[in-house]
C-alpha cells in the first residue's frame, strides 16, 4: 500500500526510473552523477561560470590593492 505513494520519474540524463522521495536529494535524477552531467551540459551551453569567476576575482583583487581615496585625487 505504501508503495503507491512513491512517484517514479525518469532521470533526465539516463532515463532510469527513479523514486521522487525526500530520501533522494538528486531527484529527478537517479544519482548525483547524472545530476552533475546534466548541470555540466547546461553550464557549458549557456555559461562559462568558472572562467567568469576567475576574471572577476582578478578584478576584485586589483580594486582591493588600490586605495579609492588616492585614485580620486
Ligand atoms: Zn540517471
Amino acid at each position: 500500500m505504501l508503495n503507491n505513494d512513491i512517484t517514479l520519474v525518469s532521470c533526465p540524463t539516463c532515463q532510469t526510473k527513479t523514486a521522487w522521495t525526500k530520501e533522494n536529494p538528486d531527484r529527478p535524477f537517479c544519482s548525483s552523477r547524472c545530476k552533475l552531467i546534466d548541470l555540466g551540459a547546461w553550464a557549458s551551453e549557456s555559461y562559462s561560470i568558472p572562467q567568469q569567476t576567475s576574471e572577476e576575482d582578478e578584478i576584485f583583487s586589483d580594486d582591493l590593492n588600490v586605495d579609492p581615496n588616492k585614485s580620486f585625487l
